[in-house]
């Protein structure tokens, strides 16, 4: 039986019909978790945190505050991260061995997505223990369902890197590829990223999607210089947990690479358009119709 108080209202869950699933013994199962809203959990999810033997929690503290939010008595709580990751998983075989129910959450979401939970799934399956998803939460999921854009086909990359020169060339590939794009983010280096993005995709529409069934929960959308400006002007869409999503983009063919412009705009003055086409060519990939077409109007705009 679980009490919920949501907006001042009671509400009262009897558990034990068979809304939420019986669990088998000897069986690990993947829950996720709120990204941010508490109530944001399936009554599945309860009733199998309930009945576990063992909880395997990123950070048991943050477990602990979910599990305390809806009055549920852990058994078992310890603490599988990245660190322990594999020696965590080896126990986890052992208490499996001995009949127990496992659960394994992340602090938020879904675990396994940029989370501790993948190595932890593949040992336990290669010892021949059966795996269950209790889905959930998943910010990049909740992220796209309310971009308003066509999701048939996109690509997850995860954090982006934080050296410069990894951010940059993954920055090469997204400015070659007509498909979106969605990568988490961190505050601190939120700007440094726009900044990559003005280099790089300048024309692409971007969505910074920030705290998720949250408070401050806020959908930006522009270009990346549009964005940086309202990032410098109110600092406060600067913080928290954010998604960027990289719209799709048609005319991916119709964009001189940034490279390619440079040097046609030191070129311009110097030689004939056909002449730069036929140099640059030679040193880059790139739509020569375009090219002619932007060299035209920059040798226009000079008469
Ligand atoms: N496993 C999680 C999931 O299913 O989404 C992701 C964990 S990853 C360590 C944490 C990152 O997810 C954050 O830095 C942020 O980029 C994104 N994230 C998590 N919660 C979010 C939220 N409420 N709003 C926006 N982004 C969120």
């Amino acid at each position: 039986m679980y009490t919920i108080l949501i907006e001042n209202n009671l509400f009262i869950m009897n558990l034990s019909h068979n809304l939420a699933q019986i669990c088998e013994p000897s069986s690990l199962y993947v829950v996720a978790t709120p990204i941010g809203n508490l109530a944001d959990i399936s009554i599945r999810a309860l009733s199998i945190l309930e009945k576990a033997d063992v909880i395997c929690a990123e950070d048991t503290r943050v477990t602990q505050h979910l599990l305390n939010a809806y009055g549920i008595k852990v058994k078992h709580l310890v603490s599988l991260r990245e660190q322990n990751e594999v020696e965590m998983s080896n126990k986890v075989c052992q208490w499996l061995s001995e009949g127990k129910i496992i659960t394994q959450v992340s602090d938020a979401g879904t675990p396994g997505i940029c989370d501790p939970g993948s190595r932890l799934v593949k040992i336990v399956r290669e010892a021949g223990y059966p795996i269950y998803s209790v889905p959930g939460a998943c910010a990049l999921i909740s992220a796209l369902s309310i971009a308003g854009i066509n999701t048939d086909k996109f690509t997850f990359i995860g954090f982006l890197p934080s050296k410069k020169g990894e951010k940059s060339s993954i920055f090469d590939k997204i400015s070659k590829t007509s498909e979106v794009v969605v990568c988490y983010e961190t505050p601190h280096r939120i700007l440094s990223t726009l900044d990559e993005a003005i280099e790089k995709i300048p024309n692409r529409k971007l969505f910074l999607i920030r705290e998720i069934t949250k408070t401050f929960e806020t959908v930006l959308i522009g270009t990346a210089s549009e964005l940086k400006a309202l990032l410098l002007d109110d600092t406060n869409q600067q913080r928290g947990e954010m998604v960027i999503i990289f719209d799709h983009f048609e005319n991916i063919d119709k964009v001189l690479p940034v490279e390619v412009q440079v040097l046609a705009d030191e070129l311009v003055e110097l030689l004939p358009i056909k002449k730069i086409i036929a140099l640059l060519s030679n040193i880059a990939e790139f739509n020569k119709k375009e090219l002619y077409a932007y060299l035209l109007d920059k040798k226009s705009s000079q008469d």
